[in-house]
């Protein structure tokens, strides 16, 4: 089954999208972390993503396009995977139908996460990840912190603060994602895969959980 995760940065999209990929048994594919993969090896991709990301702007469709058509040609993409982060243009949702398409594949579920924005910014602002790649584990050190300040619960790594999650960029990214929502919305409304998600408490510990739920109970009924 091929997912993808919508919802404004902070929604806790990426958060579900791990759960749901373990319960699932499908690989999380999250271009937010293939670019910063790259920023942190320093390579060519990673220089000429960074000069995007850290103004909160998005980089390029082709340069996504490419990155994401590569990673579906993974063995391990064959049975679907979990989209996080992508598409967030029209231009890059249409070419994943392609590239789909010309695998026999289709987008089957597109969860859109509904949060209310006080909660988005709190959250940004509290957020820190895991350094761990294999782990990259989320929390929130306002609602969920780790038993030991800075340090991940599963892993025992250090945990970091993304560059991008300062006021400054939260700002454009939020705008950023409402100017392209909604032709993305429109798109997979139209073609009945859009489930609209809206956490009953957003702030509670278990929210992902229930969302996690939710979701995986429209997969059973798209089977
Ligand atoms: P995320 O981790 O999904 O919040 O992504 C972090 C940043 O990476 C975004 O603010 C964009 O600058 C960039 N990015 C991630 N996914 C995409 C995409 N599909 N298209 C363009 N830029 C992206």
């Amino acid at each position: 089954m091929y997912i993808i995760m919508l919802g404004a940065p902070g929604s806790g999209k990426g958060t579900t999208a791990k759960v749901l990929a373990k319960e699932a048994n499908l690989p999380h594919i999250s271009t937010g972390d293939m670019f910063r993969e790259q920023i942190k090896k320093d390579t060519k991709l990673g220089k000429l993503a960074n000069t995007y990301i850290s103004k909160g702007q998005l980089v390029p469709d082709e340069v996504t396009i490419d990155i994401v058509k590569d990673r579906l040609s993974w063995e391990d993409s064959k049975n679907g995977v979990i989209l996080d982060g992508f598409p967030r243009t029209l231009e890059q949702a249409k070419a994943l139908d392609e590239i789909l398409m010309e695998q026999g594949k289709k987008v089957n579920v597109v969860p859109e996460l509904i949060v209310p924005d006080d909660v988005i910014i709190d959250r940004i602002l509290n957020r820190a990840t895991c350094s761990n790649k294999e782990c990259g584990a989320i929390y929130n050190t306002k609602f969920r912190p780790p038993k030991v300040e800075g340090i991940c619960d599963i892993c025992g790594s250090a945990l970091v603060i993304r560059t991008d999650d300062n006021e400054q960029t939260i700002k454009s990214r939020l705008e950023v994602y409402r100017k392209n929502a909604k032709d993305l919305i429109d798109y997979y409304q139209e073609k009945g895969v859009l489930f609209k998600i809206e956490p009953e408490d957003p702030t509670a510990d278990n929210a992902s959980e229930q969302v996690v739920e939710k979701i995986l109970e429209i997969m059973k009924k798209r089977k």
